[in-house]
């Protein structure tokens, strides 16, 4: 163990290779990997290992042996056997040293209900079959005695992740049922076999969660009397001092004890990463004597509260050992009134000492199969080597016997006042490097009610306004026309979400004309007194996020997160732009004695900005802010399907104090006005994000020189992508299954990011695709204003109709795997996830965009084969790979053609600045959006150069 707590670099690089070691079934690929992992001049290892690990003819047979060793060895330490006679055996002779137990049944990720059905399954099992083998033990006063009378002896410890899939921190009223439905069986077989459940804390995301299917089940008539029950509670988190309070408030309600576990908390790196790569307030004490200040505080709490709820101090912690055993003494609890945990395999010396001093001791005894047991493995290695751990600090020779003494920090701090709404809160290398100033705009974290209720009451508002009539804005004037082009919600269609003004040729004309009489003074303005606007604009859109986002939610179908993360994403471009073209706007200068040179940039004049539908907020603003800051007057063309938020939008820019004829807003036929303005003579540029047969039509319209035209026009095109995530063999495929199903199924598949087809390496593919259709057949599919639904509607009746189009098509020549019916949802433009299983490669399935939620899915034998596969597109826009070998995600980083690639993640989501967005082939022109050069597109450059030397005389530099 020492090598893994002494060097850094090794630590990660062993707990990876470890993670990874119970997917490597063949010597062959543990070898590899071994290489990979450790021959690297990263980690300077000692020359002979390095030697042995490349001569594999020679050691391979040996490596292999010790590591498999080494791995079994580490099993064996914190996991209690891999079945339930194996776990019997771990038992029995924790028992004989007079020590209880509480098993725990490893398999956390559940990315299907089916799946969560079989782990409900394998705890009724266990109920069953072990409850009569332990009734045979002799009886242990210490342990069998609770409060005096006879107490279980069956301990399980639960984790109710696993018992639903659809787990969703916006919907905690649909979590709990879901929980709830296959949690209450179990409880009810504990207490019918007198079995003891004790209820795990896992992230922080679902503490609310956890907290409230814990009070309401055991609130129900057939439990509430229940005493052999108790729920963990993580110390380490800022709010707990509060939840034990409102713990022991809500036991007391109830009159029957429960039991609280109090531990420190198991996931400090996974909380602080993901809070701070969010931008979100850190819900976790940062240092470590804060958090063990705050376990006194609730242990105090807790054991003064006996017998409203009854204590098990889980600890490995010295100090935190000593403090209970003094206030169990002051409160006068007796040995039986509460209890010690610890986990198996930690500390065992403390264990035997806490055992022999006569106090009840319960060792938390993990067991299953070794890849489940990763997670938890890993977390317990992570424990053992984190340099402020107890255990390195405390129970290792070279403790400072300081770290034993008062933390310095005993007051609480209230928790709730650090996680603001929205507030960016400590996101180091978030951007910072690529843009001084700029940060990405936090999402909604949605765990706190506020968060939920003030998003809930934005949807009821914009539904009051629903059916409103818009204008188009020429020259700063709103007109209405003749003819309105109606927005419908495309979950509800008979609800009119506005009815948009439509403009026709004249208005072009008229437009255009404004635009470039506009153009003279707003291009004449500095690049930061537009940049100031910009950043006023994102400060207003940022008070009326929630409000944008519902009309995302009316408008284009999409769910809760999915708009939340289109408005942050506008106000991102706002605030990157408008940074970048201060930075911009300063020029470059190389002076050389009598001779001044500068460069710098020119707007070039009007434009048109035709955003799609998809990202009706996010696209339009980043290309019309690009557009404006750079000193270009633009006509914005919305889509027809989402024409009232871009009015919104024009609107808000108006309010900021946008001068007339800067923006103008003219909604009509792509065919007609967007032809029309393509064609004008006085347009300058296109930014066009939107189809491939669009995007390549407007390219040949703009090439063409019209009478009087003096200028090539620019055009700046995002199109479509038929996006491929491969999976490796030695993939985490829980983490797989997951991104896979974000990437093709998030917003229905409508992004141009999404995943289309998926390309799986190796022999796992049958096992992997099964994961797959679960998971996706257990997708929550709705009206998107609900927040449990994890999908709405396609777009409009026509997306639907080609939509399945595709898949009637599709199954005449390929095995449709899965396809969800959605009758039931209603009148709406439902599609369900569709899964297609073996496809060719060459057929119109893997080579079309579709443009909604259908996936192909394809078998590859080696990563040569399926970088061939992924490549063979004509477009060229994300990519995803999941891996653990470090060789083959360099290789992929290097051959896999795409603008945006993705490593073990899902492959939509890109944020401004971290991202820069856009591909190429027919996927785009190459740009980036949100990206560094982005806004130079929109410019001119140009250069200056003065002689300065008049007469043999040259002012000095
Ligand atoms: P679309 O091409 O049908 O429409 C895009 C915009 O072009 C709309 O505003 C439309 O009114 C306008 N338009 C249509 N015909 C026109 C014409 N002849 N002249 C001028 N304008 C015209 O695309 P869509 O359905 O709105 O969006 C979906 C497509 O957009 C997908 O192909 C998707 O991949 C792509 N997309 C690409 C990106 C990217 O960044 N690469 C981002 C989002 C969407």
């Amino acid at each position: 163990m020492r090598p893994f707590i002494e060097d850094e670099s090794f630590r990660i690089q062993g707990l990876r290779f470890i993670d990874v070691l119970p997917r490597l079934d063949d010597d062959e690929a543990l070898l590899r990997h071994c290489q990979e992992y450790f021959d690297t001049d990263a980690l300077r290892l000692p020359l002979p290992f390095r030697w042995c690990l490349r001569k594999p003819g020679i050691y391979g047979p040996l490596i292999v042996q010790a590591v498999r060793r080494f791995m079994g060895m580490l099993s064996g330490q914190f996991m209690g056997g891999a079945t339930p006679d194996e776990a019997m055996t771990t038992i029995e002779s924790l028992r004989r040293r007079d020590m209880g137990f509480s098993l725990d049944i490893l398999g956390e990720a559940v990315v299907s209900e089916r799946e969560a059905d079989a782990y409900q399954e394998h705890y009724l099992k266990l109920i069953d079959e072990i409850t009569p083998r332990l009734q045979q033990w002799p009886s242990l006063q210490r342990l069998d005695k609770v409060d005096g009378t006879r107490g279980p002896r069956l301990y399980l410890s639960l984790k109710v992740t696993s018992l639903y899939s659809q787990i969703n921190p916006l919907d905690v009223r649909g979590s709990i049922e879901g929980i709830s439905g296959r949690l209450r069986p179990i409880l009810l077989a504990a207490r019918r076999n007198r079995a003891f459940v004790c209820i795990d804390m896992e992230q922080y995301a679902f503490k609310e969660i956890i907290l409230k299917c814990f009070k309401t089940v055991l609130m129900e008539p057939e439990l509430v009397d229940w005493c052999d029950v108790g729920i963990a509670m993580q110390a380490y988190l800022r709010e707990s001092e509060r939840d034990v309070k409102e713990m022991i408030e809500w036991a007391r309600e109830r009159g029957t004890p429960v039991t609280i576990r109090l531990v420190r908390g198991a996931y400090w790196d996974f909380e602080t990463v993901i809070a701070k790569q969010q931008g979100w307030a850190v819900p976790i004490w940062e240092e470590k004597p804060q958090t063990d200040a705050c376990y006194e505080r609730c242990l105090a709490l807790l054991l003064a509260h006996y017998p409203t709820v009854r204590t098990a101090v889980a600890t490995h912690n010295i100090r935190s050992l000593a403090l209970a055993m003094v206030l169990a003494e002051e409160f006068g609890l007796s040995v039986g009134q509460f209890e010690f945990q610890m986990l198996f395999g930690m500390a065992e010396s403390l264990q035997s000492a806490i055992s022999a001093l006569g106090y009840c001791l319960r060792i938390y005894v993990p067991f299953g199969e070794a890849i489940p047991g990763m997670a938890y493995l890993v977390r317990r290695l992570l424990e053992n080597a984190s340099n402020q751990s107890f255990l390195q600090m405390g129970v290792s020779q070279e403790y400072d016997p300081d770290e034993l003494l008062p933390p310095p920090c005993t007051s609480a701090v209230d928790a709730t006042s650090a996680v603001a709404l929205g507030t960016s809160v400590g996101n180091d290398g978030t951007g910072s490097e690529l843009l001084p100033g700029f940060r990405n705009e936090p999402l909604f974290r949605f765990n706190r009610a506020e968060e939920r209720q003030q998003f809930a009451a934005a949807i009821d508002e914009v539904r009051s306004q629903l059916g409103e009539a818009y204008p188009l804005f020429v020259n700063g004037s709103a007109l209405l026309t003749g003819s309105t082009i109606e927005s419908r919600n495309p979950a509800r269609p008979q609800e009119l979400v506005g009815a948009v003004a439509a403009a026709d040729a004249a208005h072009v004309d008229r437009a255009v004309e404004g635009a470039a009489a506009a153009f003279i003074d707003w291009s004449a303005l500095g690049m930061e007194q537009r940049a100031h606007l910009l950043l006023r604009a994102a400060a207003r859109l940022r008070k009326r996020r929630a409000r944008f986002a519902a009309w995302e939610i009316f408008e284009a179908g999409k769910t809760w997160r999915e708009a939340d993360a289109n408005v942050t994403e506008a106000i991102d471009f706002l605030e990157y732009y408008a940074r970048q073209a201060i930075h911009l706007g300063s020029g470059g200068r190389l002076d050389l004695p009598g001779e001044q040179n500068f460069f710098g940039f020119r707007p070039l004049g009007v434009g048109v900005v035709i955003p799609p539908w998809n990202f009706p907020l996010a696209i339009l603003t980043g290309m019309l802010s690009a557009a404006i800051v750079t000193g270009n007057t633009v006509i914005v063309k919305p889509s027809s399907q989402t024409p009232v938020i871009a009015a919104r939008f024009v609107r808000l820019l108006h309010e900021t104090g946008l001068p007339a004829g800067v923006v103008q807003f003219l909604p009509g036929a792509g065919g007609t006005v967007g032809e029309h303005l393509v064609r004008h003579p006085n347009v300058h540029f296109i930014a066009f994000t939107g189809s491939e047969a669009v995007g390549t039509r407007i390219i040949e319209l703009a090439s063409k020189l019209a009478p009087g035209q003096h200028h090539i026009k620019r055009v700046i095109a995002e199109m479509g992508g038929k996006n491929a995530i491969i999976v490796d063999s030695d993939a985490d495929l829980d983490d797989a299954v997951v991104g896979v199903i974000r990437s093709a199924f998030g917003y229905q598949g409508q992004k141009c990011s999404a995943c289309s087809r998926m390309i799986i390496v190796g022999t796992q593919y049958d096992e992997l695709l099964e994961r797959l259709i679960e998971a996706a057949r257990s997708l929550k599919i709705g009206m998107p204003e609900e927040p449990g639904n994890y999908m709405g509607p396609v777009i409009e009746a026509a997306a639907r109709k080609r939509i399945l189009g595709a898949i009637e098509q599709g199954r005449k020549v390929v095995r449709l795997a899965l396809h969800v019916e959605c009758s039931v949802v209603g009148s709406g433009y439902f599609v369900g996830p569709t899964i297609f299983s073996r496809v060719p490669p060459d057929s119109d399935l893997a080579q079309k965009e579709i443009f909604g939620p259908v996936l192909s899915v394809m078998e590859a034998n080696t990563l040569d084969e399926a970088l061939a596969i992924a490549n063979h597109s004509s477009y060229a826009l994300t990519g995803g790979f999941y891996s653990r070998s470090p060789a083959n995600i360099e290789r992929v980083k290097r051959e896999f053609q795409v603008g945006n690639l993705y490593i073990n993640r899902p492959i939509t989501g890109a944020l401004v600045g971290r991202q820069p967005f856009g591909g190429f082939r027919l996927s785009g022109t190459g740009s980036k959006a949100g990206g560094p050069d982005y806004l130079q597109q929109f410019l001119n450059p140009c250069t200056v150069t003065e002689n300065t030397l008049r007469r043999g005389f040259a002012p000095s530099l």
